[in-house]
């Protein structure tokens, strides 16, 4: 009995954290078509079912005991109520036939649909999590005690070998659901993670680690253009020394935010460089465009006072330097240094405009030529 027991036990972990982990929802790996992953989950908890009623532990001709409910319940986490519903449907199903059609199949088989019934039920009310999960297995685990007792006439031997059911499936119940639990942490945590590594904690924009890592990917992937805004926000160790450092950090959040929406529809990738320094990616964007879009950028910060939290108004300006790939360079160094002379060039020329390097470049030729 201890051996089959054990059978049992790895039978229900392997599949478990094997049909899972797909579905956990930070993974890196997607499982594709959403909508379906409670069919989905459904199919596998029902075929783990199968395989769990396959290599049960034989209690009477009739009578068999296996993590069976274990796995409708888990079901419920991933796949809403859907899941244990049909994977009810599929293990009660099977259990029906699978020793035979009697009487006690029958009511095993329709008992274990029931259960994976009610626990839809109530988990439309009242969502599945790893936290309550248990409640729904203490139903299911009583229900099922119920009906041994009745099937098995309430004698001695009966009563032993449900203690020894009852403890199976508690210690198997609850182990795979601390290493699903725990997997699930862990997911969550390497996602938090990276997503911090990723993203500026003041602005919630890109870090200037991704933003390398976006253009590098751009340059590398693709020969279509793209331009390069990189601005600066004007005089803005003035905003530090009036109104001290939070009021400054709260302009930097709005000028993220202006940035955003303003690069939206152009499918802008906008990053914080550090410190008062932003950039603003343009796919597919040539000179044209780029310069555009700088301009929409600059008006959307001159025209718009910025109120602070203590209620003051700033007016702020930017300056920009713009550049477009390929012309102005093939590699993310070169154009980011090319962006960087016209925007110095922005503001060594009175601030508040947006420079492409090709202006800077026509400038220094008319300077040297007269
Ligand atoms: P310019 O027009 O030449 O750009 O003048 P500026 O004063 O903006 O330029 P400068 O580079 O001298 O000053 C940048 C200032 O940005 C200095 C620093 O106090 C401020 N700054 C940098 N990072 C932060 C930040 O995270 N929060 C706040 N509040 N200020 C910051
Ligand atoms: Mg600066
Ligand atoms: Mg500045």
């Amino acid at each position: 009995m201890f051996l089959g027991m054990a059978i049992n036990f790895c039978v229900l972990f392997t599949f478990s954290v094997l049909s899972y982990w797909p579905f956990q929802t930070r993974v890196r790996f997607h499982m594709p078509f959403p909508s379906l992953h409670p069919f989905f989950i459904a199919l596998i908890s029902g075929i783990t079912g199968i395989v769990l009623m396959g290599t049960s532990i034989t209690i009477t001709d009739a009578i068999i005991v296996d993590a069976r409910m274990a796995v409708i319940v888990i079901s419920g986490i991933y796949g809403g109520p859907i899941a244990p519903l049909i994977s009810g449907l599929i293990i009660g199903g099977t259990r029906i036939f699978i020793t035979g059609l009697t009487t006690t199949s029958m009511i095993v088989g329709i008992g274990t649909i029931i259960g994976g019934l009610v626990i839809s039920v109530f988990t439309i009310r009242k969502r599945m999590t790893f936290r309550n999960a248990r409640f729904y297995f203490y139903y299911f685990l009583i229900q099922t005690v119920v009906l041994l007792a009745i099937l098995m006439d309430f004698s001695w031997t009966a009563a032993a070998q449900i203690f020894y059911f009852i403890i199976f499936s508690f210690l198997s119940f609850f182990t795979v659901l601390f290493i699903l639990r725990e997997l699930n942490i862990h997911f969550t945590k390497v996602s938090l993670a990276e997503k911090l590594s990723e993203t500026d904690y003041l602005t919630g924009l890109y870090n200037n680690r991704m933003f390398q890592k976006v253009t590098e990917s751009i340059t590398k992937n693709t020969d279509a253009p793209f331009s390069l805004l990189l601005l600066d926000i004007d005089y803005f160790k003035r905003v530090n020394d009036t109104y001290g450092h939070p009021i400054g950090d709260e302009v930097l959040r709005e000028l993220a935010s202006r940035l955003r929406r303003s690069s939206h529809s152009y499918e802008g990738i906008v990053s914080r460089n550090g410190g008062e320094e932003f950039s603003v990616i343009l796919p597919y964007a040539e000179k044209e465009t780029g310069m555009e879009v700088a301009e929409i950028i600059r008006s959307a910060v001159e025209n718009v006072p910025f109120t602070t939290s203590n209620g003051i108004d700033l007016s702020i300006t930017v300056s920009v330097g713009v550049t477009t790939f390929p012309d102005n360079g093939d590699e993310i160094q070169k154009l980011f240094n090319q962006s960087d002379i016209a925007l110095y060039h922005a503001k060594n020329t009175g601030r508040n405009k947006a420079v492409h390097i090709d202006e800077t470049k026509k400038t220094s030729l008319k300077s040297v030529s007269s």
